[in-house]
């Protein structure tokens, strides 16, 4: 397995480690789970990274439809936000298997928030991100990030990552 563990002193530094982490994975079908507390950075951090790929509109919180897709150049990329999943069960209603499947020259991103609600149904994942607020109440806009490796894929990844 392969670590990473730091700080993130705003939402900028969020930000840019999204785009970092989405200029160098290429593979076909890629999973990022995301985990962490409501505010931890989740949604900031899908933010970063769909923009930084070249989405010029907004990105809004799935919290409702549970994923929002997007299609920039040869990516797809798919935003969940299992919050509100009431069963894993569900996610096979709403076509869980065609997301998984990249069409020619295509590559498919999955962006996860709360994948715990979707466990046994969700493709288990190559990288693990975990925000978390740090304890300094100076530091209101501090998160810390471990970031880990989950498959071999997301070893190689995350082997060549630098932040
Ligand atoms: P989540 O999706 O994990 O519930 P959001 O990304 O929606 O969290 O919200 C994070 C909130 O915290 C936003 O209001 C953002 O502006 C703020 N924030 C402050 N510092 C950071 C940081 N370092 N990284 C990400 N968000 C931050
Ligand atoms: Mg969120």
């Amino acid at each position: 397995t392969v670590k990473h563990s730091f700080f993130l002193n705003d939402e900028t530094q969020t930000q840019q480690l999204a785009a970092t982490l989405a200029q160098i994975l290429h593979v076909p079908l890629v999973t990022i789970h995301l985990e962490g507390d409501l505010g931890a950075g989740k949604t900031t951090f899908s933010r970063g990274f769909i923009q930084s790929l070249g989405h010029k509109g907004h990105v809004k919180s799935p919290t409702y439809t549970l994923v929002e897709p997007y299609e920039l150049g040869n990516k797809r990329i798919f935003h969940f936000d299992l919050y509100r999943l009431a069963a894993a069960e569900e996610l096979e209603m709403m076509g869980m298997r065609d997301y998984l499947t990249p069409m020619h020259n295509q590559q498919v991103i999955l962006l996860i928030e709360w994948p715990s609600k979707g466990e046994g149904v969700l493709p288990s994942p190559d990288i693990l991100l975990k925000l978390s607020h740090s304890d300094s109440i100076n530091e209101p806009n501090r998160r810390h990030v471990l970031l880990e490796s989950q498959s071999p894929i997301g070893e190689s990844i995350l082997g060549a990552f630098q932040f």
